[in-house]
């Protein structure tokens, strides 16, 4: 059965996006569908929409989302019918060098869903880092859920998937902050304060937050 539900799509370059209705494939193998709760707005979905990342329109937006999972796919086993996951945008293969030395992040063979998602004439749509989740249902590949807690609010726990990831990843493993270094960190927007709460987490003691909006100072501070 394919599902016609309502979705976020830029169709052209910086045309206004519309709610189109769309069509959503049942899970083939290794698959998952997700039905969303919450997506948060990321200035990537403003690339999208610019042209920015690409020239793939038309574009299915929102990639920061937390939902359920509705339907599986045949030789899925890590999650199931009900979980509540968020979505990370790309599954890893789990077998190849980087993923059998424990380190799926250099995964060498990352992946989406195979079936595509659709307008209504059936022309193909492009998931906005391979999630699409301006929408009420998505196809993910199953490794792209990550399974978190129900009692954790839906809004904040969809924002793990990319501003937040993106910022703490930044602290912890690009910048490799250590116990009592000193930090600075320019512009303290969702992945700038993410970044602070990331450096407080490995450790360091003097975290320096500058941004020009009194706000965003004030929120830095309750990070770290
Ligand atoms: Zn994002
Ligand atoms: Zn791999």
């Amino acid at each position: 059965m394919v599902h016609k539900v309502k979705a976020v799509v830029a169709k052209e370059k910086n045309a206004p996006v519309s709610i189109e209705t769309i069509l959503v494939p049942e899970p083939g193998p290794g698959e998952a569908l997700v039905d969303i709760l919450t997506c948060g707005v990321c200035h990537t979905d403003l690339h999208y929409k610019q042209g920015g990342i690409g020239d793939d329109f038309p574009y299915l937006l929102g990639h920061e989302a937390t939902g359920t999972v509705s339907a599986i796919g045949e030789g899925v086993t890590e999650i199931s019918v009900g979980d509540r996951v968020i979505l990370n945008w790309r599954a890893v293969c789990g077998q190849c060098r980087a993923c059998a030395k424990g380190q799926p992040k250099y995964c060498f063979n990352t992946h989406n869903a195979t079936q595509k998602m659709t307008l209504e004439d059936g022309t193909e749509l492009s998931p906005a880092l391979g999630i699409g989740a301006f929408a009420e249902k998505t196809l993910v590949a199953a490794g792209q859920c990550t399974k978190v807690d129900e009692d954790a609010d839906p809004a904040a726990v969809g924002l793990l998937g990319c501003g937040v990831m993106a910022g703490i990843g930044a602290a912890i493993n690009t910048g490799d902050v250590q116990r009592g270094e000193s930090v600075a960190v320019i512009g303290c927007g969702g992945v700038g304060i993410a970044a602070i709460a990331g450096a407080k987490l490995a450790g360091a003691t003097t975290i320096i937050a500058v941004d020009i909006d009194d706000n965003k100072i004030e929120m830095a501070k309750q990070l770290g």
